[in-house]
């Protein structure tokens, strides 16, 4: 059987509902059915208000569906209806599993078509109103994380966080002390600047500043939302005002 759907791989967004695209909000209220991350916004759903809402994972360590089965449901349901959104938490092309449901929608000769979305990284340099690169002092930046799933081989994060000027690790404020002490024994430097900014672009965001020998102590901070963490020299300003400045940030938001 022919599908006669198409698959759209949507960016939500980093949090907040109006920070997404035009075309994701269009593709929503078109939308037949919608597979969502945990992350995605109420509101943001709420746009979606003919199609049936289906709620696959991922949140760390919590329960979320197996990729494989997640690729299956998208297959199917592009034979029963037009318009399938596989909708994901920022940008789906980063650390969002998008190639695995790619390769398996090409495999099984489904249509699909990818929507960008606003990565955390990115809101989370708005709302700390710090630029990942800045002239004379950061020419680059790496997006990293040191998770890896199960079966996956090891991989040498650490040696790109080295070789960045500056980085953002994504799905690592639970292994923040590791993190700490892979890089400082690695050769960075102790004093290196550091920002953990939880729920980036929502009412609820929160960030410290910090070093990275501090960087082990974050547990104490209790982030339970979605974190990153940020490093390098671009950092160093924040330094000694970071809470106050994030928390007036949000007031005025
Ligand atoms: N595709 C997503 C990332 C998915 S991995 C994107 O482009 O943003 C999930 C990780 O993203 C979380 O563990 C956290 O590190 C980060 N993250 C997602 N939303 C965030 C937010 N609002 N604030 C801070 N970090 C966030």
């Amino acid at each position: 059987m022919t599908a006669m759907g198409t698959v759209y791989l949507v960016g939500a967004g980093p949090g907040a509902p109006d920070l997404l695209t035009l075309r994701a909000a269009d593709l929503l209220r078109r939308a037949d059915i919608v597979f969502h991350d945990a992350l995605v916004h109420a509101d943001t759903l709420a746009l979606a208000e003919k199609a049936e809402k289906i709620a696959v994972g991922k949140r760390c360590g919590r329960h979320s569906t197996a990729q494989r089965f997640i690729n299956k449901r998208l297959i199917d349901a592009a034979h029963r209806y037009a318009v399938v959104v596989r909708l994901k938490g920022g940008d789906p092309m980063l650390f969002g599993r998008a190639q695995e449901e790619i390769d398996a929608l090409q495999e099984a000769g489904i249509e699909y078509t990818v929507v960008p979305g606003i990565t955390a990284a990115l809101a989370a340099s708005a709302t700390l109103g710090i630029s990942l690169t800045r002239r004379g002092m950061s020419r680059n930046v790496t997006f990293i994380t040191p998770r890896t799933g199960k079966g996956e081989d090891a991989h040498d994060w650490a040696r790109s966080a080295l070789a960045a000027d500056t980085c953002a690790i994504y799905m690592g404020v639970g292994e923040a002390a590791q993190i700490a002490a892979t890089l400082m024994d690695r050769g960075a430097s102790p004093d290196l600047p550091v920002v953990v900014l939880e729920n980036a672009s929502l009412p609820e965001q929160r960030s410290v500043a910090l070093r990275l020998s501090e960087l082990g102590t974050t547990a104490g901070f209790g982030f339970t939302g979605p974190a990153v963490i940020l490093l390098g020299e671009v950092y160093e300003r924040l330094q000694p005002v970071t809470a106050a400045l994030a928390s007036r940030r949000t007031d005025a938001a």
